[in-house]
């Protein structure tokens, strides 16, 4: 049982701190206990009924079968036309999260490490790891308002690396990278010959403009998820961007491991794309007012954050706050959230999730403010 790990042990569980959370949430729930669950970022948001209907639709047409590993056709084509690219270099997943962990595998197998700017998300860690893969960590402060040090950045790359993950807007600083800084970091990739495998599934729901990592040509990489634009979590569909070799190797390993994602989903998710303007608009508007009422709550406190150029995420921190200690506490209190422990060494800072009704928001951030005094 995950309350009884001691402060010693603590150590250890650190980087699956979100994915035990998460587990204990849900057990304590099971146990009829009510959790205000801002610890995950899944939207509370139903999926649109359209895109539902269109699966159901692809389903009773007997679209239920083994296809493409590629995926479909329809699906690609219109993603490349989106993001202005061929659809050969277009190759459909099983959510982001498989892309991280397919490329890492297809790149790093014979050696070589990546860089990720730091606080990162936790699973890019965790698939370099589970690869042997080597991690460089490039630290960003909250006082710097998260910026990227490109020399920094330049210093920490060598003959070695192959890959440089950039999360834009980021989880869990919900910041977005401003265009001349990402200018910068793409020169420095491209002068190293480095990729840039860029995860941009918050985009579509940015607060700002933000730059894709394609607007900047090259043989970079882009990751993107049907996932939190359409509250489609659960469904397990996601994309990536990159060049027709790369592409050619992803198709293979789709074909070793789980074939195709189901055509019925490729459906909706083309639906999706179909009404995507309208969707995003809508979660964007409603994201940004949960947004301007947790700026107010957590402005009351000692707290110090930085405000979010996306939604979703928050990531304040707190003097000599033992976050991960503080994460447990809290559960016993009726909320979860997530130790800034996951997200590299930022222990005295923690990551809420606005993915809740907003009468749950206030209440789980009034007691999280409680709980600091
Ligand atoms: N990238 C980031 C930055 C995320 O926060 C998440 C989900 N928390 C994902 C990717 C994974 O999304 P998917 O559901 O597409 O696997």
């Amino acid at each position: 049982m995950l309350r009884s790990v001691k402060a010693t042990e603590l150590k250890e569980v650190v980087r699956e701190m979100l994915y035990e959370i998460s587990q204990r949430a849900m057990e304590l729930e099971s146990e009829g206990k009510k959790i205000i669950k801002l610890n995950v970022g899944d939207p509370d948001q139903p999926t649109p009924k359209e895109i539902i209907d269109a699966a159901f639709e692809a389903m009773k047409q007997g679209k239920t079968k083994y296809s493409f590993y590629a995926g479909e056709k329809t699906l690609r084509e219109k993603l490349a036309s989106i993001h202005n690219v061929s659809a050969e270099n277009v190759v459909i997943i099983p959510g982001s999260k498989w892309a991280f962990f397919s490329i890492m595998y297809l790149l790093l197998k014979n050696g070589g490490n990546i860089v990720i700017p730091a606080p990162y998300w936790t699973a890019y860690e965790l698939a370099a790891k589970s690869l042997g893969v080597e991690t460089r960590f490039l630290r960003t402060e909250i006082d710097s308002n998260w910026k990227i040090d490109t020399e920094k950045l330049r210093s920490l790359i060598d003959q070695k690396t192959r890959l440089l993950i950039l999360n834009n807007p980021n989880n869990p600083t919900s910041k977005v990278i401003e265009k001349s800084l990402l200018e910068e970091i793409v020169e420095v990739a491209n002068d190293k010959k480095v990729a840039i495998m860029s995860d941009e599934v918050y985009r579509d729901l940015s607060f700002v403009r933000t730059k894709s990592i394609l607007d900047f040509g090259g043989n970079h990489i882009l990751v993107n998820s049907f996932s939190k634009t359409f509250a489609m979590t659960g469904w397990r569909i996601g994309y990536v961007i990159v060049g027709e070799e790369l592409a050619g190797k992803m198709v293979k390993l789709n074909q070793m491991t789980f074939t195709n994602i189901p055509v019925f989903v490729q459906e909706a998710a083309l639906k999706a794309l179909e009404l995507k303007q309208k969707i995003a608009a809508g979660m964007r508007k409603l994201y940004r007012r949960r947004a301007d009422l947790a700026c107010k709550v957590l402005s009351k406190t000692g707290l110090k954050f930085t405000k979010p150029d996306a939604p979703f995420y928050f990531f304040p921190k707190y003097d000599n706050l033992d976050s991960e200690r503080f994460a447990f506490d809290l559960l016993d209190n009726g909320v979860a959230l997530t130790p800034g422990t996951s997200f590299g060494d930022y222990r005295e800072h923690f990551r809420i999730a606005l993915t809740m009704p907003e009468e749950e928001i206030k209440l789980g951030l009034e007691k999280i403010c409680e709980a600091l005094q």
